[in-house]
C-alpha cells in the first residue's frame, strides 16, 4: 500500500507516504517514502487515510433479518417482540444468509473483525469465512429452549459446537451465556468451565438495564457483577457486554480482575437502557471495546457512527469537551476491540495481521495534527474505499470482492416476507 496518511493504532509514527508491505496475511514492513520496493500488487492510497481495521466487539449478525421489527421499545418490550420472531424463523440457513448480509454491511463500513453472539454459530463462522472477515463466534446459551437446542440441552449443544469448530485463521469459537436472568448460576459456571477447557472467550450481556440489576438482587442477593465474582467466572477471559449499570466498586472490581467491557452506546440509547460509565471505566483501567449490538436494536452495524456517538455522549454527560478525545475513541474501536477479542490485529505494526482500512476523506480542510478528529468526527462509512483483512482485499473501491451483495439481499428479503 503506497502513499496515504496513517492515523491511529500505530505502534510507532509511520511517516506520511510510506509504503506498507504485506506478505502471508501479515504486515511485513514499511518502506520510507520514495524508497524502492517490489510487490506483486500495489494499492495507491495517495491523498487517503489509512487506519487499522475497526473491531465490532458485540453484535448478533443474523438479526439483520429483524431490523426495524421492534423499534421504539424498552429492552423488555424489544425481547417480547423479537423472541417470537426468532422462534418462527431461526434456522441454519437463516443464520447463514442473514449473517452474510451483516458481514457485507460491516466490511463496507470498515469493520475487519467482529464478535458475534447467537444460535447456530457455526453458520456465522461459515458466512464470515466466505465474506473474508475475522469473527469470534459466540455460541448462545440459555436455560429455556433455544432455536438450536431443546430446554436443558444448551450445554451439550455448546460442547458439540466447541469440539467441532474447524481450525481457521479468520474465525474462532467463543461461549455466550445470554444473561444472568436467562442462565442459572449452574449454567454460568458450566459455561465458564467449558470456555476454560477450550481456551476460548466467555462473553455475556451484563447490567444492561436497572430492571436486570433489581431482579438479580431479588433473586441472588447481589448485583450482576458480584454474582459473577461469587460464581468464580470473573477473570481476564470474561467479556462483559453493556455494563450500563455498574457502581464505582464494580468498575474497580472489573479492572482488578482484568475483565473486558464492550460499550454499545447507540443500542443503550435507543432502548433507553442508560449510559455506561465510560470515563470511569477507562480511569479504573478496564479494557474497553466498542460494539454496535445487533441490527434490530441499533439499527445499523456502523462503527463510525458508534465512535462518534461514544465520543459525543460522554463529552456531554461529563460536561467535558476534551474527553474522551478522538484518539482514545479510535483506539477503543481498533486495538481495544482486538484485545478484548484476543486478536493480534488493531495495530499497524510489523508482524501483526494485515487488517486495515483505506478512507477517502471528504475533501474539506482539516489541520494535519487533528487527524484522529477527522476520522472520528469527520468521516463516515461512505468514505470507506478499500478494506484489507488478513492481507486480502475484501472491499475494493467500495465494492465487496468475495460475495455478491445483490444475491444475499435477495435471499434475506425473501426470508423476511413472513415476518412483516
Ligand atoms: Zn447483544
Amino acid at each position: 500500500v503506497r502513499g496515504g496518511r496513517y492515523v491511529g493504532g500505530a505502534g510507532q509514527k509511520i511517516p506520511e507516504g510510506a509504503a506498507l508491505l504485506i506478505q502471508d496475511g501479515l504486515i511485513q514492513g514499511f518502506a520510507a517514502p520514495g524508497e524502492p520496493c517490489q510487490a506483486k500488487h500495489t494499492l495507491d492510497a495517495t491523498g487517503r487515510i489509512i487506519i487499522p481495521g475497526l473491531v465490532n466487539a458485540h453484535t448478533h449478525a443474523a438479526m439483520s433479518l429483524f431490523r426495524g421489527l421492534a423499534d421504539d421499545l424498552t429492552l423488555a418490550g424489544f425481547l417480547s417482540r423479537v423472541w417470537p420472531a426468532e422462534a418462527a424463523s431461526v434456522s441454519p440457513e437463516m443464520v447463514n444468509w442473514c449473517s452474510l448480509l451483516s458481514c457485507a454491511e460491516m466490511l463496507l463500513s470498515g469493520t475487519t473483525a467482529f464478535a458475534d453472539a447467537y444460535f447456530f454459530e457455526e453458520e456465522v463462522a461459515r458466512a464470515a469465512e466466505l465474506a473474508g472477515i475475522r469473527a469470534v463466534c459466540g455460541q448462545g446459551l440459555i436455560d429455556l429452549a433455544a432455536p438450536d437446542a431443546p430446554a436443558g440441552q444448551g450445554l451439550s449443544r455448546l460442547k458439540r459446537f466447541l469440539e467441532g469448530f474447524p481450525a481457521s485463521t479468520l474465525v474462532r469459537p467463543a461461549v455466550f451465556p445470554h444473561t444472568v436472568y436467562t442462565c442459572s448460576p449452574e449454567t454460568l459456571m458450566a459455561a465458564f468451565e467449558l470456555a476454560e477447557e477450550h481456551k476460548v472467550g466467555l462473553f455475556l450481556h451484563l447490567a444492561e438495564t436497572d430492571e436486570e440489576v433489581r431482579r438479580c438482587v431479588r433473586r441472588h442477593g447481589v448485583r450482576p457483577l458480584r454474582l459473577l465474582e461469587r460464581l468464580g467466572v470473573l477473570d481476564e477471559n470474561c467479556v462483559i457486554v453493556h455494563g450500563v449499570h455498574l457502581g464505582e466498586h464494580e468498575t474497580e472490581l472489573a479492572a482488578e480482575r482484568g475483565v473486558s467491557l464492550v460499550h454499545c452506546p447507540e443500542s443503550n440509547m435507543k432502548l433507553a437502557s442508560g449510559i455506561a460509565p465510560l470515563p470511569r471505566l477507562l480511569r479504573s483501567g478496564v479494557r474497553v471495546a466498542l460494539g454496535t449490538d445487533g441490527a434490530a436494536s441499533n439499527n445499523d452495524l456502523d462503527m463510525f457512527g458508534e465512535m462518534r456517538t461514544a465520543a459525543c455522549l460522554h463529552r456531554l454527560t461529563g460536561r467535558d469537551s476534551g474527553y474522551p478525545d478522538a484518539a482514545t475513541i479510535l483506539r477503543l474501536a481498533t486495538r481495544g476491540g482486538a484485545e478484548a477479542l484476543g486478536l493480534e490485529s488493531g495495530v499497524l505494526e510489523v508482524g501483526r495481521p494485515a487488517d486495515l482500512v483505506i478512507l477517502e476523506p471528504p475533501d474539506f480542510l482539516w489541520p494535519e495534527e487533528s487527524a484522529a478528529d477527522q476520522v472520528v468526527f469527520g468521516c463516515g462509512r461512505g468514505d470507506v474505499r478499500t478494506v484489507i483483512v488478513n492481507g486480502e482485499v475484501v472491499v475494493e473501491e467500495g465494492r465487496l470482492t468475495k460475495i455478491d451483495l445483490e444475491e444475499v439481499m435477495g435471499r434475506v428479503r425473501e426470508m423476511g416476507k413472513g415476518l412483516r
